[in-house]
């Protein structure tokens, strides 16, 4: 009788977790905004639904970048990306950082000191830390820190699956810099 009566309750008890699992599933997430005076490269926005970024992104790109994930250390090729080129959010293609500011922080991460434009990202405070989001979609990049190199000091702690590489077209950049001549 006992038993019976102890089986009833963690019955109860699991289908409650289970229903209000259900409903947190089904509760529809507030889209993150950009604190009022955020401004992003050429005013560019890019918002879409939680469903439409889960049929974008793969679901590592979607737990950090959406659902503010932290990727495993070392876990990035991009952590040890030396080629000169441009760093892309994954979500909106946004100009993040460029390779001149990248440096080897031996963290697991990629690290940069500095975003490629100031307002290419702004940050929110997290807790003790200070969270990096792409301003022209919100996405969660990862965070800085103030034991940076010279000549800013700071550490952009970045999740490598948030980034795409673009390498830089050394030779049209050559072809270039000729015809102004
Ligand atoms: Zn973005």
């Amino acid at each position: 009788m006992k038993h019976n009566k102890l089986f009833l309750l963690v019955a109860l008890l699991t289908a409650g977790s289970l229903w209000l699992y259900g409903r947190f599933l089904a509760t529809p997430r507030p889209q993150r905004k950009p604190p009022v005076g955020t401004t992003s490269p050429d005013g560019r926005r890019v918002e879409k639904s939680d469903a439409e970024w889960r049929s974008i992104l793969s679901n590592a790109q979607y737990d950090v970048t959406r659902e503010r994930g932290t990727e495993w250390p070392n876990s990035s090729e991009l952590t040890y990306e030396h080629r000169p080129g441009i760093y892309r959010c994954v979500c909106c293609h946004n100009p993040l950082f460029s390779s001149l500011t990248k440096f080897d922080s031996r963290t697991g991460w990629p690290s940069f000191y500095a975003p490629i434009v100031q307002n290419a990202l702004y940050t929110e405070p997290d807790g003790g830390r200070t969270e990096v989001r792409c301003a022209v979609c919100d996405a969660h990049l990862g965070h800085v820190f103030n034991d940076g190199p010279d000549p800013t000091g700071l550490r952009y702690c970045m999740n490598g699956v948030a980034l795409v590489f673009t390498q830089a077209d050394m030779k049209r950049a050559a072809r270039n810099e000729a015809a102004k001549k």
